[in-house]
């Protein structure tokens, strides 16, 4: 009963990008969606997604860390569909490591998967979101976007500074019928984070249950993973015509991390 939007996630093929597109997808949008795999690694995640939704995906590679890729991305959308009416950022990397020893490739490529190729996507998708007079734009911070932990200085900027591009671009099209807002998930049970418990629990010498609740969620009040089927819905909800008040926010999803 609702016109099928063109919706592109960027970071799709897995965690909380798969489940924002497989969301989408339900709700019987036409997801164009990306990764940094090619077309036949992707096709796990393409399957998926194409499984939920009456219509299949546009998978669209590019390696998020060239501005000149990200802005292809978009533009690969427009050429396709003809427009993009909701832009999902969510691509995004990090690494832990001390202020010092974080290597200048690394700062640099978690500072442009993260916030870079939104910048570029944006510019891409925005001319044509002003034209029809609406539009969506969600971005995929952190609760990173609004505090800091130790040793993930590129990690922390660039969240924040997503923060702050949400909000600028927020101001430059609020009475255009375009919201742009930003998620802040506090840790969020992904197949990455799957991985890092058995790591820890090993390196720890503890069970894998003590290091979800002692090391993991030491941050999270709810001492519970946000799933990241919770963070797709309130994609989709940001994305409805309801949601056209918020504009500009950045919504914590975090478990109580940020309450204090
Ligand atoms: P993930 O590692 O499961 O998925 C990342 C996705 O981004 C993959 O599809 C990958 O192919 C894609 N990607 C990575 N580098 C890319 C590049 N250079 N070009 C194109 N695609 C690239 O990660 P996730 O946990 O689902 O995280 C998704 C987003 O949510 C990120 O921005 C992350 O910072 C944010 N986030 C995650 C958590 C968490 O606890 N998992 C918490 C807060 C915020």
């Amino acid at each position: 009963d609702v016109e099928p939007k063109v919706v592109l996630v960027t970071g799709a093929t897995s965690g909380i990008g798969l489940a924002i597109a497989k969301r989408f997808a339900r709700a019987g949008h036409q997801l164009v969606i990306n990764g940094l795999e090619s077309v036949t690694d992707a096709q796990a995640a393409i399957a998926e997604i194409a499984g939920n939704g009456p219509c299949p995906p546009f998978y669209f590679e590019a390696d998020l860390a060239d501005g000149a890729e990200s802005f292809a991305l978009a533009n690969a959308a427009i050429g396709k569909f003809g427009r993009v009416d909701v832009l999902v950022n969510n691509a995004g990397i990090q690494k832990v490591a001390a202020v010092e020893d974080l290597p200048p490739q690394d700062w640099e490529r978690i500072i442009a998967v993260s916030l870079d190729s939104a910048y570029h996507t944006i510019r891409a998708a925005l001319p044509g979101m002003k034209e029809r007079g609406t539009g969506r734009i969600v971005n995929i911070a952190s609760a990173h976007g609004l505090r800091a932990s130790p040793y993930k200085s590129a990690y922390v900027a660039t969240k924040h500074a997503v923060v702050g591009l949400t909000k600028t671009v927020a101001l430059e099209v609020a009475e255009m019928g375009i919201t742009v807002n930003a998620i802040c998930p506090g840790y969020v049970w992904t197949p990455l984070v799957a991985a890092q418990v058995t790591d820890q629990a090993k390196v720890h010498g503890m069970s894998e249950e003590d290091v979800i609740r002692k090391v993991m969620l030491a941050p999270q009040p709810t001492k519970k993973f946000v799933q990241p089927e919770e963070v797709a819905e309130l994609a989709l909800y940001l994305a409805s015509d309801m949601a056209r008040s918020i504009t500009g926010a950045a919504i914590s999803i975090d478990g109580g991390w940020t309450a204090k």
